[in-house]
């Protein structure tokens, strides 16, 4: 760690030396370009999941997540923010423990979206840079390797750019480009682990909202055959008890297919209200 200061000033020294000034304007644009895509990204693939599918005010969504988003900017470490993360998202969000320590823990050890994104625009630079021209085939492996390769990539502080190496290799550029890139690589560090962060707790709020659609309509399926159900029917028919807990029409077809044998009684009596129309009349069977 003590000598890659030099090393990269040597590496970069030689490539500039041999390509000229016009290569730190090029370094400037990938560098700008790598920030541009993270907030597209963040914009046009995180944002609109959050607000359609997570059902959450855009504000809300960053406020309740500003401290985990605050820690890996400043450590550039998916994996130290794990707790963090854990924590916005079960107090600001009321995702349950068993959801969001399996999701975020999981989430920053394979979810990287800025990671690939990193390594997809700094394979391109690289090619650029040494004149190498990337053919159709080429940009496909860029994806797919770098896809595998931030899957891959540890959760701590500066792995994407080690791991850019593997990329790199499969469409057969130099492996010196790395020292190129390395040297602004630190602040593109910061935000990407932000973006990573940020993937990790959206994926948890949704899983979380997803979750509980569940829950609640297998909550209603167990309703109606219980006794509090049987009790019910004397006074609703079958379809409307269900509409009462779901909120949705369903034929009564559909809810004889689910029925179990273990509440035989309630389920004659069902049947029964059901098949006279709601009237009255008791039990049977
Ligand atoms: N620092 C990143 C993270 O922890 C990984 C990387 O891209 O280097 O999410």
């Amino acid at each position: 760690m003590l000598v890659a200061p030099a090393g990269i000033f040597c590496l970069i020294a030689k490539t500039f030396a041999t390509q000229g000034l016009s290569s730190i304007i090029e370094l400037i644009k990938y560098f700008l370009l790598v920030i541009f895509v993270l907030f597209f990204h963040a914009s046009v693939v995180y944002l609109p999941v959050i607000k359609f599918y997570g059902n959450l005010n855009l504000k809300k969504f960053f406020s309740g997540i500003k401290e985990a988003l605050l820690f890996s900017f400043s450590t550039s470490s998916s994996s130290a923010t794990i707790p963090i993360t854990l924590q916005c998202v079960k107090n600001q969000f009321s995702v349950r423990e068993n959801i969001a320590s399996f999701t975020i823990p999981l989430g920053a050890t394979i979810n990287m979206d800025g990671t690939a994104i990193m390594q997809g625009v700094a394979t391109v630079f690289i090619a650029n840079l040494y004149g190498i021209d990337l053919f159709f085939t080429d940009y496909v492996s860029i994806i797919l390797t770098a896809t595998l390769a931030s899957i891959g990539t540890a959760g701590v502080p500066g792995v994407g750019i080690i791991m850019l190496g593997m990329v790199l290799n499969q469409v057969g550029l130099p492996l010196e480009g790395i020292a190129i890139v390395m040297g602004v690589d630190r602040f593109l560090d910061m935000l990407r682990t932000c973006v990573n962060v940020t993937g990790d707790a959206m994926v948890s709020i949704v899983i979380n909202k997803s979750e509980k659609k569940w829950n609640g309509l297998r909550s209603n399926w167990k309703f109606l055959f219980t006794e509090k159900a049987s009790k019910l029917s004397k006074h609703l028919t079958l379809k409307q008890q269900f509409k009462l807990q779901s909120k949705k029409p369903v034929s009564y077809t559909h809810l004889r297919a689910h029925e179990t044998g273990r509440n035989l009684l309630s389920r004659l009596l069902l049947e029964k209200k059901c098949r006279g129309g709601g009237g009255g009349g008791g039990g049977g069977g």
